[in-house]
C-alpha cells in the first residue's frame, strides 16, 4: 500500500479515539514525507536535530515539526526557531536550555515532559517524583518561555500486552496527578504522547492524544538517512 493510503488508513483508525497522528519520518527521504503531506498529513516527528532541521528547510512551511528523540542541550538552538512541539524534555537542565533558546527567538516553545514508565535500563525521562518536584520548583517558575502541554512516555518493548497497558495507564495517572497538584498557567495536561506502531491501540485505549507512528506508515527504517535534494 502507498504511503498516502497508509496515512488515510491510520487517520481513520485513530478517529474513534480522537487521537492525532504524528508521522514519524526519521531516516526517510523527502519524497516519502511529501507523499504523506499530499494525503493531508501535517504533523511529522523526527528524532535527530540535524535531520529535522534539514527537512524543515527543504519541505513545505506549513508542516508542524515534532522533536521526539533524546535532545542534547547544545543542539536545542538549531530547532528552537520553528519546532512545533518537543516531546522529549527529560531533565530540568534541558528545560532550562529550551527556555533560554525560546527567549532568544522571542517565542514560547510547547513541550511535553518525558516520563520514565518502562521497565528498561536505557530509557530517558523523569520519574514521577522528579516530575512533581520540578513542576513545583522555583526553577520551573522562572522558565517563562516554555509551555508544558502534557507528558510523553514509551512502554517497554515487550509482547506482554498487560504490562504495556499498565505502563500507559501509569502515564495517564501521573498526568491526572499533575493536573490536581500543579497550579500554573504554563502547565496543562491536555496532551499524552504515547503509542507507536506496535502498541498504539493499547495507548489509544488508555487515553493517548498523540500516537507516534513510523514503520507502519513508511516501512522499515533506512539507515543511514537517505540524502535527497530539495523538492
Ligand atoms: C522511532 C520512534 C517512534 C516510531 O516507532 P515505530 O515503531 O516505527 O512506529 C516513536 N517514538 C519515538 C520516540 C521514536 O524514536
Amino acid at each position: 500500500m502507498s504511503i498516502e493510503h497508509k496515512i488515510i488508513e491510520y487517520r481513520q483508525k485513530l478517529e474513534k479515539y480522537d487521537t492525532r497522528l504524528i508521522a514519524v519520518s526519521k531516516t526517510k527521504p523527502n519524497e516519502d514525507l511529501l507523499q504523506a503531506y499530499n494525503a493531508g498529513q501535517r504533523d511529522f516527528g523526527e528524532n535527530k536535530v540535524q535531520e529535522l532541521a534539514r527537512k524543515a528547510e527543504e519541505l513545505p512551511q506549513d508542516i508542524n515539526w515534532h522533536m521526539i528523540g533524546h535532545l542534547q542541550r547544545n543542539k536545542v538552538k538549531y530547532i528552537a526557531p520553528f519546532v512545533a512541539l518537543i516531546h522529549s524534555i527529560d531533565s530540568s537542565r534541558l528545560a532550562a536550555e529550551v527556555n533560554k533558546q525560546a527567549l532568544r527567538n522571542e517565542r514560547k516553545i510547547a513541550c511535553l515532559l518525558q516520563v520514565y514508565i518502562a521497565d528498561e535500563e536505557t530509557k530517558f525521562g523523569f520519574s514521577e517524583e522528579e516530575l512533581l518536584d520540578f513542576l513545583k520548583s522555583d526553577q520551573f517558575s522562572e522558565l517563562t518561555h516554555i509551555e508544558i502541554k502534557g507528558l510523553m512516555g514509551m512502554a517497554t518493548n515487550t509482547d506482554d500486552q498487560a504490562q504495556i497497558r499498565s505502563e500507559f495507564a501509569s502515564l495517564k495517572r501521573i498526568a491526572d496527578r499533575i493536573s490536581a497538584e500543579v497550579d500554573s498557567d504554563r502547565v496543562s495536561m491536555e496532551e499524552l504522547s504515547m503509542g507507536m506502531t506496535s502498541d498504539y491501540e493499547i495507548a489509544c485505549e488508555e487515553g493517548s492524544t498523540m500516537v507516534r507512528i513510523g514503520s507502519a506508515i513508511f516501512g522499515s527504517r533506512n539507515y543511514p538517512p537517505t540524502q535527497t535534494t530539495a523538492p
